[in-house]
């Protein structure tokens, strides 16, 4: 290099960027202290993201420099009770997130019940047996030999399920997770009590909840597949139970697992097969609904039901949707 000339960055200077998915269910004392030391460990390591702290444990998912996102993990693990923890690691940039957001709330997934959440040093108290993905399909054909049909029951909001599902799975009338308890208390489920059910949701945490909820009201004998359908899929892609695309809580909206996925998800407007989602033309709503590619153009322009009605009933107020849902559905993954 001659004198003066300016320093050149070659390819191999190009950092590397990756993000990690995870969540530990622990009792945490002093969730404000570990709030703290997460924020100043983030900040250090220059990553951004989401990460959601309670008495409960922690949840999160960052985003950054490769060797900066090694420390991250090691040093989350290393405070004891995060040890174990499991990261999912996935390509990715600090870019996709908008900033650092480290939060305390009462509960690691919002379902209203933070009370009847009992942790201990080994995760949820009284949860549903973890099944991995190939133990999915020995119990469904153990239970067939008797005679007995296991029942996939959907740990998501409603609208997920739309575009993919388990093979008749059961799916609870579900707009967030806070209305859940309402679905298992309505007595709608109860012919399941005694029989196989195998929750699932996308990467686990929410089936780590609710399938503890649902022991508690009497649900006999309750599954949940480990690592949920991200970690299922991964497996048998789409020649096992699951069915149609995967609900993502990214700008991709539907991911799928091969290219023999099923499209299950019908456009509102013309009915048509399609799996993507659009969001109501509502500033203040996060309702989203499915429109085909040739009815693609009419969601900017139309409001969801919800808004509609919303909007007939108080003409003087026309963006008053529901800021807070879609705050939640940014955190339940
Ligand atoms: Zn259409
Ligand atoms: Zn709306």
């Amino acid at each position: 290099m001659k004198c003066g000339e300016p320093r050149r960055r070659t390819l191999n200077t190009v950092t590397e960027s990756r993000i990690v998915l995870y969540y530990k269910f622990a009792p945490i004392k002093d969730p404000e202290a570990v709030k703290l030391w997460q924020q100043t460990l983030c900040r250090e390591l220059g990553l951004k993201g989401r990460i959601i702290i309670s008495e409960h444990g922690i949840n999160g998912t960052v985003g950054g420099e490769l060797s900066a996102v090694k420390s991250y993990a090691k040093q989350t693990r290393s405070y004891s009770p995060f040890r174990g923890t499991e990261f999912k690691w996935s390509e990715g940039t600090a870019d996709q997130f908008p900033r650092l957001s480290v939060k305390v709330r009462p509960e690691l997934v919002a379902f209203g019940v933070p009370e009847q959440v009992k942790v201990n040093a080994d995760g949820i108290i009284g949860g549903g047996e973890h099944l991995k993905p190939q133990q999915v399909h020995e119990l469904v054909e153990a239970k067939q030999r008797e005679g007995v049909e296991v029942t996939f029951f959907d740990g998501r909001n409603a609208m997920e399920a739309q575009i993919g599902r388990f093979k008749n799975a059961v799916v609870p009338d579900t707009e967030s997770t806070r209305d859940f308890i309402t679905e298992l208390d309505s007595g709608k489920y109860d012919h399941l009590k005694d029989q196989p059910v195998v929750t699932y949701c996308t990467g686990g945490i929410r089936c780590e909840v609710l399938s503890a909820l649902m022991k508690d009201r009497g649900f006999e004998e309750v599954y949940q597949i480990d690592g949920g359908i991200v970690r299922y899929g991964e497996t048998y892609q789409d020649a096992g139970y699951w069915e149609g695309e995967l609900y993502v809580f990214d700008g991709r909206m539907n991911t799928r697992f091969s290219e023999d996925a099923k499209t299950l998800g019908e456009c509102v407007n013309c009915s048509a097969a399609t799996s993507r989602f659009f969001n109501c033309a509502d500033r203040g709503c996060s309702n989203l609904q499915l429109y085909c590619a040739d009815c693609s153009h009419i969601p900017a322009t139309t409001r969801c039901e919800v808004c509609t009605a919303r909007v007939a009933a108080e003409p003087g107020h026309p963006n008053q949707g529901n800021l807070g849902k879609q705050r939640r559905r940014l955190t339940s993954a």
